[in-house]
């Protein structure tokens, strides 16, 4: 096996449980690769207590304004900082379109989503031009390689005019960029979703999402992003 980032040689070690149970979920990133990513520990860093970043205050200016936006706030998950690193790994992996890199945290996801109690998996949808131009979605491919089932019936609205072209009034009306069916109502009602998205940067994008879907009747909504 081999890193998918550096394409040095993996220690193929296969454990007991493997030659018993097949094939585990894995990094295939090797130790020198993954070191250069930083885990976000918030217990040994003064970090806002909603989205996690790096803040003297406990709760961040970005979430400070959601406060006052009604957005309900509540602890963001989150594994990695947005470091050097992590950025040449989205270029790579988002804008040169290399989907086996989502591989480089399988393991580091499926581990992180043991730890939380829900019911589906939901991820934020990408435009369908965003998805021809990549060929596949950068979130559902780290869940897929993570083992993480999820069902994909958040949709992106088509901007029928520029943001720029409508006036003030348009676009607050128009702040939902997202929808279900109402078919898949029943999927989403009284049950705790875990809302996927690759990045964290204001949690604009996320918390829309998240107060549509509980607007729609979800009992809980837990964010989750891979970096911030
Ligand atoms: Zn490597
Ligand atoms: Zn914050």
């Amino acid at each position: 096996m081999k890193c998918v980032l550096c394409d040095g040689t993996l220690k193929n070690q296969v454990t007991f449980r493997e030659l018993l149970l097949g094939s585990e979920v894995k990094n295939h990133c090797c130790d020198k690769c993954h070191s250069q990513f930083q885990r976000i520990n918030p217990l040994f860093e003064n970090r806002c207590v909603y989205c996690q970043k790096l803040s003297q205050e406990t709760i961040c200016g970005d979430c400070q304004y959601w406060e006052t936006n009604d957005m309900i706030l509540e602890p963001h998950h989150v594994l990695y900082e947005y470091n050097e690193a992590m950025s040449e790994f989205m270029s790579h992996y988002k804008f040169q379109g290399n989907r086996a890199l989502a591989k480089a945290f399988s393991y580091d996801i499926h581990e992180a989503f043991k730890e939380l109690t829900y019911d589906i998996v939901v991820p934020i949808p990408l435009s369908k031009k965003r998805l021809s131009n990549r060929g596949f979605h950068q979130v559902e491919q780290l869940l897929e390689d993570a083992c993480i089932p999820y069902v994909p019936i958040l949709k992106k609205r088509k901007h029928t005019r520029k943001q720029s072209e409508k006036t003030k009034e348009e676009r607050l009306k128009t702040i939902h960029p997202f929808y279900i069916e109402p078919s898949d109502y029943p999927t989403i009602t009284q049950k705790r979703i875990v809302l996927v998205d690759d990045i964290y940067t204001t949690g604009s994008t996320i918390l829309q999402a998240k107060r549509y879907l509980l607007s729609k009747h979800a009992k809980k909504v837990i964010t989750f992003t891979l970096a911030r």
